[in-house]
């Protein structure tokens, strides 16, 4: 006897013997055992998960002369014709090859007649998607009153290409991917019926492969089997496969993570001398990172990843040396890296370049954890008292104040070394500027509403509690350039959003908005604004005039201003990269 491909030999012969879909089944043998089947099913799902299956259970189930209503008895004369695919009143058609108009009149002339043998006469339309418009709309008015005698079994794996009228007059059935847990004891079944020793990692290794489709996982284990004989190793189904040990994904994660480019290299260089695919390679490094990084977030992981425990555990291990910004770090890296690989002529040397660029990264740490170090550090801290900047500066848009204003650009922080004199005078132009103060009496702010006094008379004060409280903000808060009151609203301009950045961020704001409730007792809200017009004054709009400004605005980044004051540094130069 010839070798019965493994998909046949093992094709669901009873609905106990389907692997997956418990909720169809069960629905389906429902509809059986209380005689109401719909006269038109429709299974859509991947290719391999049981649609064609499911149907020719059903028809065997319909026509079976014995047994229970969802138990096909598979001895009865209508069984045993459907398993052996010539039973007369079950009409398989594959829709891709006939699909037109002609083929459907054909069927509808066929289904006029009564079975010949069963009690029904069944139809399964595979790829039904394929159907022509016309040929959709001549099934339409059969399916609208379909014949008692008649059942209608569609399968696709294309559910959004069948017409609405279709759908509509169908029971849908929607197949999922047979989990990875399902497909490993499925094969691990088969292995053992056929008696080949396959190890428990190459199951794993071949139900990954499979994605969800039994009938996949069944070609690859036919392949594995006339490879391998009797006994099947994992380096067997690697080498089958075109597959790599995850082991190596494994040690290559661990070796970018330490930012060992060396061994990088050398696990790279060792799956490529045993002929893996460049391309596979790389997605499956990629989806590496992406279990690294649903472990770090998800709390049940599995339920996102197809992995064993033991795999499991050393990915959540791994894990568990990086920050989660670290590993998204990593993870965008190595995506940049595949895809540079599409397009280049030398793919091996983009994907080298992106772990050159990935251990270089190094470790990512995140800025709330490098707020807090900050305020760690400014707890110890003395901070000039308002040293480089007075407590409330604002904007003067008319005239220059009589009282001989004093600018306080950059050139408050630092003598811009490398600036020729021209720009500096420019710099000096810098439409920053405020009246000149004793460091006594509360400065006066523009245009403030009488309302508005209660918060600008405090507001000195409120900086003192605020800096009590979150030692950063008080600073950044001093960049403020005008406060105001409009209903409950506390509005805070700034000159420019790098001023006001991290303000904005919602943590911060909602921090904020928490000492402005809490010190004035009102239900503030608090709103951040950028005042960039006032804060490039009467731009020429020439290019050294912007790079001027976007010289300030850098050298006025409250990151940069706390640096400074922490170190009690000064901004030597200031280079504007790349925008990124
Ligand atoms: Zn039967």
């Amino acid at each position: 006897m010839s070798y019965l491909v493994l998909a046949r030999k093992w094709r669901p012969q009873t609905f106990t013997d389907v692997v997956g879909q418990q909720a169809v089944v069960r629905t389906l043998r429902n509809a059986l055992t209380r005689d109401r089947v719909a006269h038109a099913l429709l299974f859509s799902g991947v290719r391999g998960v049981g649609k064609t299956t499911l149907a020719r259970l059903m028809a065997k189930a319909l026509n079976c002369r014995q047994g229970e209503a969802d138990v096909p008895c598979n001895q009865c004369e209508s069984c045993l014709e459907i398993m052996a695919g010539n039973a007369m009143d079950l009409h398989e058609i594959d829709g891709a090859s006939n699909r037109g108009i002609q083929e459907i009149r054909e069927l509808k002339e066929n289904i006029r007649f009564f079975p010949s043998k069963g009690r029904y006469k069944i139809v399964i339309i595979d790829e039904v998607h394929m159907l022509t418009p016309e040929a959709f709309n001549a099934l339409l008015k059969t399916l609208e009153e379909p014949p008692a005698h008649v059942y209608f079994m569609f399968a696709t794996t294309e559910l959004h290409k069948i017409p609405i009228t279709i759908l509509s007059r169908c029971q849908r059935y929607e197949l999922k991917r047979v989990s990875y847990a399902e497909l490993v004891t499925f094969f691990a079944k088969i292995s053992e019926a056929e008696k080949v020793a396959v190890s428990q990692r190459a199951l794993e290794m071949i139900a990954r492969e499979a994605e969800g489709s039994v009938r996949d996982g069944l070609s690859l284990l036919d392949q594995i089997f006339s490879f391998g004989g009797d006994e099947i190793s994992d380096g067997d189904v690697a080498e089958v496969l075109g597959l790599v040990d995850r082991r190596i994904y494994e040690d290559l994660a661990r070796a970018l993570l330490a930012a060992d480019l060396a061994a990088c290299l050398d696990i790279f260089t060792c799956s490529q001398a045993a002929g893996m695919d460049l391309k596979r390679f790389a997605s499956d490094l990629l989806g590496f990172f992406r279990a690294l990084l649903i472990v770090k977030i998800k709390p049940q992981p599995e339920e996102l990843l197809d992995l064993s425990d033991q795999e499991l555990a050393a990915i959540q291990d791994i894990a568990a040396g990086a920050s989660q910004e670290t590993l998204y770090q990593y993870f965008s890296l190595l995506l940049k890296g595949s895809e540079e690989m599409q397009y280049s002529s030398r793919p091996r040397l983009a994907l080298e370049m992106a772990f050159v660029r990935a251990t270089q990264a190094g470790q990512v740490v995140p800025t709330s954890t490098l707020l807090a170090r900050l305020d760690g550090l400014l707890a110890g801290v003395v901070l000039p008292q308002s040293a480089a900047r007075p407590a409330f500066p604002s904007i003067s848009t008319a005239e220059p104040a009589p009282s001989a204003p004093r600018t306080i650009p950059l050139a408050a922080v630092s003598p811009v070394a490398t600036l020729p004199e021209e720009k500096m005078n420019n710099l000096n132009k810098a439409p920053i500027s405020l009246p000149e103060q004793d460091g006594q009496s509360p400065p006066a702010l523009t245009a403030a509403a009488p309302a508005d006094r209660e918060v600008t008379r405090h507001w000195e004060e409120f900086l003192r509690h605020v800096r009590a409280r979150k030692r950063w903000m008080a600073p950044v808060l001093q960049l403020c350039t005008m406060v105001s009151e409009k209903g409950d609203e506390l509005i805070l301009e700034f000159a420019t959003p790098f001023d006001c950045k991290l303000l904005q961020e919602p943590d911060n704001l909602k921090l904020l908005q928490q000492f402005a409730q809490k010190f004035f007792q009102r239900e503030f809200r608090v709103v951040i604004r950028e005042n960039s017009a006032q804060a490039t004054g009467e731009s020429e709009n020439n290019e050294t005039e912007s790079l001027l400004v976007e010289r300030r605005t850098l050298g006025n980044d409250p990151l940069v201003q706390m640096t400074t004051e922490i170190f009690g540094g000064q901004i030597g130069n200031i280079r504007p990269g790349l925008k990124v």
